[in-house]
């Protein structure tokens, strides 16, 4: 295990040649970065969590927002998008450094003992790092086809960041989970029209969204695909097919959004030096790595000679290990136990 090779830098640095560095940085917006980042806040670290999606949430975010959990502590139940925004909340009341939808590629110490993220839009720099990367980062599935694709950032989303880019505009929204099918509703008073097509008749969204779809407005074709887009500089029509006849419709439309699920890679991760094993990292008991000064918690952690459980609640109390031995890693003076938070005023 690693031997702790603690930073003697106690004092936050001014910026050096364009240089922030950040006393943590949490890679991973699900509810283990999240929660690791209001506990850094709480132990007054300068702080950053880096999110490869353009939203906080992890899993429960992009697997099962509208399922019910019932097994974190002090909610009898609650939907995964609820404590998702509890969580933000949470942690924004100490305003960390937020970078959505950038994939963090590399991690490498300096000489210095300063750790150096790079990502595929910038570099940030961080005196330790808690990798709570849960299963990997998610991404888009994507449709192997040029005509489509070659539309991306010209009419084609996979997600929706923000509403106003769809107002008043004709929309096709393609798939049939809870995404396609809460985008659709969400989209049908702002857009001027929406279509949803999917290929199957049974929907994998929540029963009462879709029963919500199938009375409202938006026009939903069942048994139809996507075949290809057409336009010049920014998609204007779409060429759907009835996938039992295979009749072709041409669409007008100014803006398709692509909600084909998720995949997750571990991906990057795997070349950092960690050790490794079976796709989870390796940890002792305060939650480092073998490279010093990064820490890993939640799903993607194993903690030598313990048990992991892939699980919200014990991920919770994972992060709160490694953050609070990441404080005393950059300030050997200061406790480990950070205080009881009912004595703080927030
Ligand atoms: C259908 C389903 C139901 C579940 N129900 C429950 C339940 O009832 N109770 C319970 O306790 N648990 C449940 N779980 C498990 C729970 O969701 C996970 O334990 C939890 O999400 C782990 O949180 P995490 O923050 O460690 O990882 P994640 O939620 O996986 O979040 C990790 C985040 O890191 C990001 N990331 C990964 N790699 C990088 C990178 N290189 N750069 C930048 N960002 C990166 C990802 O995009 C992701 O947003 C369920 C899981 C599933 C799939």
């Amino acid at each position: 295990m690693a031997t702790v090779d603690p930073v003697p830098v106690r004092k936050r640095e001014a910026p050096a040649e364009g240089r922030d560095v950040y006393d943590i940085t949490l890679i991973g917006a699900g509810p283990v970065g999240l929660f690791g980042a209001f506990y850094a806040g709480l132990r007054e670290m300068h702080t950053k969590i880096i999110e490869a999606l353009p939203e906080p949430g992890g899993q429960l975010a992009v697997l099962y927002p509208e399922k019910y959990i019932y097994d974190v502590a002090g909610f009898p139940r609650i939907l995964a998008k609820d404590l998702v925004r509890q969580l933000v909340e949470q942690t924004m009341a100490f305003n960390p450094t937020m970078c959505y939808g950038e994939r963090v590629l590399d991690l490498k110490r300096e000489e210095n003992g300063i750790l150096r993220l790079t990502t595929e839009t910038a570099t940030h720099w961080s005196r330790t790092v808690v990798i709570c990367a849960g299963v990997g980062a998610f991404a888009p599935n994507k449709m192997d086809n040029p005509t489509i694709t070659r539309f991306e950032g010209k009419g084609v989303y996979y997600f929706v960041k923000d509403k106003r880019p769809f107002r008043q505009k004709r929309i096709l929204v393609v798939g049939g989970g809870d995404s396609a099918v809460d985008w659709a509703l969400g989209l049908k008073d702002w857009a001027s029209e929406v279509t949803l097509i999917h290929r199957r008749d049974g929907f994998r969204a929540h029963e009462a969204s879709v029963t919500e779809l199938m009375r409202s407005p938006v026009h939903v074709k069942l048994f139809y695909e996507l075949k290809e887009l057409h336009g010049n500089h920014a998609v204007q029509e779409a060429v759907i097919y009835d996938n039992k006849t295979m009749e072709e419709m041409r669409l007008p439309v100014d803006a398709v959004l692509l909600s084909l699920g998720f995949r997750a890679d571990l991906g990057p991760i795997t070349e950092w030096g960690l050790h490794i094993d079976k796709r989870s990292i390796v940890v002792n008991g305060r939650y480092e790595t073998n490279i010093p000064g990064v820490y890993a918690a939640g799903d993607i952690a194993a903690p030598a000679d313990s048990v992991a459980l892939s699980l919200i609640a014990t991920g919770f109390g994972e992060v709160t290990v490694a953050v609070n031995c990441a404080k005393n890693y950059i300030d050997p003076k200061s406790r480990i136990f950070p205080g009881h938070s009912s004595e703080k005023r927030l």
